[in-house]
């Protein structure tokens, strides 16, 4: 096991607690200043990101998710995701889902964040791909969101919605297979 994924899950095995949203997740808060209470408006839409980068030694693998876990607790910026998924396909929860995570600029409100820790010249592994498709399937059955890309109701990257992030979400995986994947999954539950 690398000294990344050991460092991760001491850090969640004595700060995480099981989450109540989604059980295959793990709780681990994010700061307080790092998200908004409640909501202003029903969940209607999910965003999906990459990280854009992630913490690597060189010749160790998987990378993993720790400097997103530490950016969403700094005592400094103001951002956060209600989910991150790693490469080892590990869900990591910090904003629960009535809450308002600060992730799109204007589309906080309605939507949940879900970071994939990658490089956004780089694909999903198989099991985030996986672990990402469960998670989203999951939600757009709680909220009843309907399963197309579409960044007012329905799933979208944040490439989508930011002309000043076009990378995030948008190369990192096959969209086409995502869709058709948790269209599968819905007609099975
Ligand atoms: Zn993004």
């Amino acid at each position: 096991m690398s000294r990344l994924i050991q460092r991760r899950d001491d850090w969640l095995r004595r700060e995480g607690q099981r989450s109540i949203d989604y059980s295959s997740a793990i709780f681990l808060a994010a700061g307080s200043g790092h998200f908004t209470p409640g909501r202003s408006l029903p969940i209607s839409l999910i965003v999906l990101h990459v990280t854009g980068s992630h913490d690597q030694m060189p010749h160790e693998a998987p990378p993993v998710g720790l400097s997103a876990m530490n950016m969403f607790r700094s005592e400094h910026g103001n951002t956060s995701a209600h989910y991150i998924i790693d490469r080892d396909g590990t869900i990591i929860q910090m904003v629960r889902e009535r809450d308002t995570a600060h992730h799109a600029t204007n589309y906080n409100r309605n939507s949940i964040g879900i970071e994939h820790v990658s490089r956004y010249d780089l694909l999903l592994t198989e099991i985030q791909f996986r672990k990402s498709v469960e998670l989203v399937s999951s939600l757009c059955q709680k909220y009843s969101i309907p399963v197309s890309r579409n960044i007012n109701n329905g799933i979208c990257a944040h490439g989508d919605l930011s002309k000043k992030k076009p990378h995030c979400g948008t190369g990192s995986w096959n969209w086409e297979r995502y869709l058709l994947e948790i269209q599968q999954r819905l007609a099975t539950i």
